[in-house]
């Protein structure tokens, strides 16, 4: 059958990844502008970028004791309007976990009893990094903001940026292994790497061989920002639905779901699923043409 979304989703990834990443700006010879506009994405906190991540500037203002308004209320407005579409057509980490998928053909179910425990993950790894942000901006009332800080060392400026898998620079990383390697001293190399690169480094593998062998792993289960999103999963205006008159069971549209949403047991008129992402491969797989897009 041939796929009406998929190759639109392909192009628009990949044209907010040239964007996010700045290489568009680049190519167009573009500034990128003093004002930059949070997005509910996985960018690199390393990088300028006109584009940054909300989750990244909430916790890098909480840090300064400064009010995250404009990320929080990015969030808040595009997670109400669209759920986590944003995960299923602009985030450039989604964009590579999808390619990840195209390549390996990832079709490994998890048990959804496995599934369900996991998704919960990301909850707790969310709840812990915004907690110790927070606590870190009210520390500052306390008067003891200045010692927090320097306990927390390369934490302080935002805990998940310390150790998030795009931040750990993986040119430099293999720049750093060749170097090392020519001059024989590779051992003493990956044990001068600080502790938040070796996680970065680590939850980046994880990603990419876990994305190799299970569709979007780091999106399912492990992804913060994908967890703010998913708060406004159920309650967004985008849903997704199917047409009675048409669908006739064959679950064509749950084996294509790269987020494991358990489709056939949801509402038939329009759901919301915290871990739907918008991305219609439900509706180009349906021999059908009975789910798509529902705006409530
Ligand atoms: S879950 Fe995270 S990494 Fe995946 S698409 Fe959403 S923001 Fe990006
Ligand atoms: S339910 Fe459909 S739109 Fe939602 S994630 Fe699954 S395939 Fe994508």
């Amino acid at each position: 059958m041939k796929a009406k979304f998929r190759p639109v989703r392909l192009i628009v990834q990949a044209l907010s990844f040239a964007s996010i990443n700045a290489l568009l700006f680049r190519a167009l010879s573009l500034e990128i502008g003093p004002f930059p506009v949070p997005l509910p994405i996985l960018a690199n906190p390393g990088k300028p970028s006109i584009f940054p991540g909300a989750l990244e500037t909430t916790e890098a203002l909480l840090s300064k004791a400064e009010a995250p308004l404009a990320a929080l209320a990015m969030a808040f407005i595009l997670g109400a309007l669209l759920g986590r579409a944003f995960c299923g057509w602009v985030c450039p980490f989604g964009f590579l976990q999808d390619v990840l998928r195209f390549l390996s053909k990832a079709k490994r179910k998890i048990a959804p009893r496995d599934h369900s425990f996991l998704s919960k993950l990301k909850y707790l790894i969310l709840l812990s990094l915004l907690s110790l942000s927070a606590s870190l901006a009210l520390s500052y009332g306390f008067g003891w903001g200045g010692a927090y800080r320097a306990a927390l060392g390369p934490l302080a400026s935002g805990p998940f940026s310390a150790i998030s898998p795009v931040g750990a620079g993986p040119r430099e990383i293999l720049r750093g292994i060749f170097a090392a390697a020519s001059e024989g001293r590779l051992g003493e190399w990956a044990t001068s790497l600080p502790r938040t690169t070796l996680i970065s480094l680590a939850l980046l593998t994880i990603a990419v061989y876990g994305g190799l062998k299970v569709s979007r792993l780091w999106c399912r289960y492990l992804c913060p920002t994908g967890a703010l999103m998913a708060l406004f999963g159920r309650v967004s205006f985008l849903g997704i639905g199917r047409r009675p008159a048409r669908c006739d069971r064959c679950a064509s549209c749950e084996a294509a779901c790269p987020m494991q949403v358990p489709i056939l047991s949801l509402p038939w008129q329009r759901f919301n699923h915290p871990e739907c992402i918008a991305c219609l491969e439900c509706s180009d797989a349906c021999p059908n043409g009975a789910i798509g897009m529902r705006f409530s």
